[in-house]
C-alpha cells in the first residue's frame, strides 16, 4: 500500500513514523524546503511538546465527544512513551509544560527524521489538487507540472499561522470540493490590540495577572496567565489563549477587564491591616506586590499619591485601590493577524472525520492530522500534543485499515 502524507510538520513527520512499516510505502510531501520549520521554532527553540493536563476539556473544537475519544485511544502517556520510543524522552516542568529532555527543538526535528531514512521525501512540493480516483489519490502540484498517485493519503498540512514559516492554507478548497466542512479559519493565540492610552506608561511590563474578555457587557472567557504590556496591546499567554474568541470583523464589541492581582488580593488587604507595616509609603506596600510601573499607575488612576503612610488610608482608599488593582476595563481594538498568531481556529470541522482512525467520514481513504482540523488547545503544549496524537492515530487508522483488505 502507498500512503501520501501532505505536511512534513509535527503532525506529518509522527504519521510518517508511526505508519512506516512492512508492506506500506510512505511518502511526504512538503512545500518548505526542509521538514518541520515551524516544529524548530516552537517554544522559543525549546519545544513545549506537552502538556500534563492535555485532555479533550482544555480543547476548542466542534465535536468535544470525538476529541473525547482520539484522547481515550491514546492516553497522554502512551504519547509520550510513544515520543521516548522514537528517542525523544521527555521532562516535566512543576507547572506541566512537558519538554523534551534536550530542551532542543531543532533536535526533535532532526530526531524525526531520523526515524525516517529511506522515506522519499518531497521538499518544495506545494500539493494544491486532491483528486479522487477509483484505486486511490492523485495528488497535483499548482503549476501541473507533476502528480503523484497514492493509495491513501493524510492531510497534515497545519494552518496559515505563522506564514514567514511557509505555514498556508491553500489545501482548504480542495478539501471542501471533496465535501468537508470548512468552518471558519482565524488567528489564534495571537496578542491582543487595546486602546493604546490607559496602559500607555505601563509599556514593558510583565506580570501574571487574570484577564476576563467581555461581550455585551457579559464575561465569556476568563483566564489566568503571564501578560507583557506592549506600544500596541497586551501580549503573553494569559491574553493569547482567549485571542480566538474575538471576531476580527466586530473587535468593538469587546473589552477586557483585568485584574492585577489574581491570587494576592486578601494579602494585599492584610498588608493595609498589618499594624507593623503602617508607617511605610503606601507605595512602598503596592511595590511589595507589583512592579513600580503598576505601582506609579494605581496611584495616579486612583489619585492617591499624596497618601503619605498607609496609616493615613481610609477604608474608603484601600476599597478603592483594590477595585482599580482588580477591574482594569480596557477597549479591544483588534488581534494580530496569522503572521503574530501561533495557532488558528476553524479549518475542518472534527466531524467530518471517524475519531477511532482519523479518516474522512465523506472521503474514504482520506485522512486528518494536526492543525488542519478545528482543534485549538491554549498555550502550553496543548497544540503540539493534539499535533503528535492526531498523527499516531492517523497511522494506526492507515494501518488498521490495510489489514482490512
Ligand atoms: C512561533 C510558534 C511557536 C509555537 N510553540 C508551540 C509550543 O511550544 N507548543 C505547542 O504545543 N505548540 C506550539 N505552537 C503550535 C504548533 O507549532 C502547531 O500547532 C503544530 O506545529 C501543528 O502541527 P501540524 O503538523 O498540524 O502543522 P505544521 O507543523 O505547521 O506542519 C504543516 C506542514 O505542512 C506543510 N504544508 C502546508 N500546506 C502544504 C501543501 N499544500 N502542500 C505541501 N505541504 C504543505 C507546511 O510546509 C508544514 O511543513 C507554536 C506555533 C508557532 C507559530
Amino acid at each position: 500500500m502507498q500512503i501520501g502524507i501532505i505536511g512534513g510538520g509535527a503532525a506529518g513527520l509522527m504519521a510518517a513514523i508511526q505508519a512506516h512499516q512492512p508492506g506500506i510505502e510512505v511518502q511526504v510531501f512538503d512545500a518548505n524546503a526542509s521538514s518541520g520549520r515551524k516544529l524548530s521554532t516552537t517554544g522559543a527553540g525549546r519545544c513545549n511538546i506537552s502538556n500534563r493536563s492535555a485532555n479533550a476539556d482544555a480543547y476548542f473544537t466542534d465535536n468535544s465527544a470525538a476529541l473525547k475519544t482520539c484522547f481515550e485511544s491514546k492516553p497522554n502517556l502512551e504519547v509520550l512513551k510513544t515520543l521516548e520510543s522514537i528517542g525523544i524522552p521527555t521532562t516535566a516542568s512543576e507547572d506541566g509544560w512537558i519538554y523534551p529532555l534536550s530542551f532542543s527543538a531543532a533536535n526533535v526535528v532532526g530526531i524525526m527524521e531520523n526515524n525516517l531514512k529511506g522515506i522519499p521525501f518531497f521538499h518544495n512540493t506545494l500539493i494544491t489538487g486532491i483528486q479522487k480516483t477509483e484505486k486511490g489519490f492523485i495528488l497535483s502540484t499548482a503549476d501541473r507540472t507533476q502528480q503523484y498517485t497514492a493509495d491513501k493519503i493524510i492531510v497534515a498540512c497545519g494552518s496559515p499561522a505563522n506564514p514567514q514559516l511557509g505555514a498556508r492554507g491553500d489545501l482548504y478548497q480542495p478539501l471542501e470540493n471533496l465535501g468537508h466542512t470548512l468552518l471558519p479559519v482565524r488567528p489564534a493565540l495571537t496578542p491582543i490590540e487595546t486602546d493604546a492610552v490607559l496602559f500607555h506608561k505601563l509599556q514593558g511590563v510583565r506580570l501574571d495577572a487574570e484577564i476576563s474578555l467581555v461581550r455585551d457587557k457579559r464575561v465569556i472567557a476568563r483566564t489566568i496567565g503571564n501578560i507583557i504590556i506592549t506600544q500596541w496591546g497586551i501580549n503573553g499567554p494569559g491574553v493569547m489563549n482567549i485571542s480566538h474568541l474575538i471576531d476580527p470583523q466586530h473587535p468593538g464589541l469587546y473589552s477586557l477587564k483585568i485584574n492585577f492581582a489574581p491570587n494576592f488580593s486578601d494579602a494585599i488587604r492584610n498588608s493595609f491591616m498589618n499594624s507593623g507595616l503602617q508607617d511605610l509609603s503606601l507605595s512602598s506596600i503596592l511595590k511589595g506586590f507589583f512592579p513600580a510601573k503598576i505601582v506609579d499607575f494605581l496611584l495616579r488612576q486612583t489619585d492617591l499619591a499624596q497618601i503619605k503612610t498607609c496609616k493615613e488610608l481610609s477604608n474608603k482608599h484601600k476599597e478603592l485601590l483594590l477595585k482599580t488593582i482588580q477591574a482594569q476595563e480596557i477597549t479591544v481594538r483588534g488581534v494580530r493577524g496569522f503572521k503574530h498568531a501561533q495557532a488558528s481556529t476553524g479549518g475542518i470541522a472534527l466531524s467530518d472525520i471517524d475519531p477511532h482512525t482519523m479518516e474522512s467520514r465523506i472521503c474514504k481513504g482520506l485522512f486528518f492530522a494536526g492543525e488542519i482540523l478545528n482543534v485549538l488547545g491554549p498555550c502550553g503544549g496543548f497544540n503540539l500534543h493534539w499535533a503528535f496524537l492526531s498523527g499516531i492515530l492517523a497511522a494506526r487508522g492507515i494501518i488498521r485499515s490495510q489489514t482490512k483488505i
